[in-house]
């Protein structure tokens, strides 16, 4: 049987498939340092662990769920937009999806119709545009200078529209670059946003993780507008360490989001109901494990980054949120005498046993993408088997 054309045409997720490959080798025995995927390395805090313990022995983790989420849980999030955001929406304003991933995957299966254009800034996650050609959109993607932090301006936006445009992807802070916009930047480009009627989707999944006194602004709150034009999606992997529970949310017009449902229902029906009921207590227990493990983040980045900035041929600015360094490696790959990101990855993974992502999946292709949410100890060794491997290169 033949496969369809939509999914040979698909590039699977590069940063699942990187740490794949690294786990197998590690599953062979071998001694790998995997700064691949972008996952808290912190276990779930106790609190929420414990949610999930009553929800099964009490029953309520064994039925199906409304597939828009438990009443609960949407509710939490309405509570927590509310308490982070100074936002206030509805319960019919919020779907519950299984990760952010799927919020988005379901927005624009929601909003598209074929050649509808998405505005997407590179460098992206992975995931936008790929997605967006599942809902037979076109992704247009808008070149960002790591000049301008990688950050998409109004002259450029103006520039990629068309009248087929229909969606913004906004993320900050990114993955890859772990930049911020600031209010004011986001300012201009919410009200670019509401005067040619262009819907923002403000993917704030890294919201909570922001480092050395940055701070996170969400588009939505800037004004009535704006939050009209506006769905928020975010969730609880990044902040909560909650990657495997797979639980996420989108928030905003109740059309959309009431469309969104109509799809989940004739898909996946609802998010697991145990993670539900883990991410009311993540939602709206308590609070101070996001704090400490932001800290941890913090820590890390600021005793790394100078490491990774001090490697030959490493361009790259101090991030100011995620966990991820996303440096331009041009140089480096010049001294080695390599002309392809993918080829020095590769013999670095074969050779120095560390395993990065390629900054092509982003559309970046002189980056290498490095996520720190792993143990300083892995990072540094990583650091020295990098070097040595810079140097072995050179030399030859
Ligand atoms: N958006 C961005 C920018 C991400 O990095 C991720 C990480 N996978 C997601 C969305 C989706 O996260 P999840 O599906 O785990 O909620
Ligand atoms: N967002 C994470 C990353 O970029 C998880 C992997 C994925 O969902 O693609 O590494």
């Amino acid at each position: 049987m033949e496969i369809s054309t939509r999914a040979k045409k698909l590039e699977p997720s590069v940063t699942l498939a990187a740490a794949a490959k690294a786990n197998a080798l590690k599953a062979e025995g071998q001694d790998i340092l995997s700064l691949t995927v972008g996952e808290p390395d912190f276990t779930t805090p106790k609190n929420i662990q414990q949610a999930a313990i009553q929800a099964i022995e009490n029953g309520k983790a064994s039925y199906y769920t409304p597939s828009a989420g438990i009443k609960e849980l949407r509710e939490a999030v309405v509570k927590y937009i509310k308490t982070f955001y100074q936002l206030s929406y509805q319960s019919k304003n919020v779907i519950i999806t299984d990760g952010a991933k799927f919020a988005l995957y379901l927005l624009f299966q929601a909003v598209l119709n074929p050649n509808d254009e998405v505005l997407i800034p590179v460098p992206y996650w992975v995931s936008y545009g790929e997605q967006v050609k599942l809902a037979e959109g076109v992704p247009v993607f808008i070149s960002c200078t790591q000049e301008n932090e990688f950050k998409v301006t109004v002259e450029q936006l103006e520039a990629a529209k068309t009248d087929k445009t229909k969606l913004l992807i906004l993320n900050s802070p990114s993955n890859p670059t772990g930049m911020i916009y600031s209010e004011a930047e986001l300012r201009k480009i919410g009200e670019w946003a509401v005067l040619n009627d262009i819907l923002i989707v403000s993917d704030d999944i890294y919201g909570r993780l922001v480092y050395n006194g940055a701070t996170f602004t969400p588009i939505a709150t800037l004004s009535e507008a704006i939050q009209k034009q506006t769905i928020i999606i975010n969730g609880v992997s990044k902040s909560y360490a909650m990657t495997g529970w797979r639980i996420g949310y989108a928030v905003g017009d109740e059309t959309i989001i009431s469309a969104m449902n109509d799809i989940a229902s004739q898909s996946t029906s609802n998010p697991t109901a145990v993670s539900q009921y883990a991410a009311v207590e993540a939602l709206i227990g308590e609070q101070d494990t996001v704090e400490t493990m932001r800290v941890a983040f913090e820590e890390r980045l600021n005793k790394i980054y100078p490491m990774f900035a001090a490697l030959p041929g490493f361009k790259l600015e101090k991030p100011h949120g995620a966990f991820y360094l996303f440096p331009n490696i041009k140089e480096t790959l010049n001294m080695c005498g390599y002309t392809d990101v993918t080829k020095w990855v590769d013999d670095l993974l074969t050779e120095a046993h560390v395993a990065l992502v390629t900054g092509a999946g982003f559309g970046a292709p002189e980056h290498v993408r490095i996520s720190y949410a792993t143990d300083l100890a892995t990072l540094e060794e990583a650091v020295k088997r990098i070097a040595a491997f810079i140097e072995k290169k050179s030399v030859n």
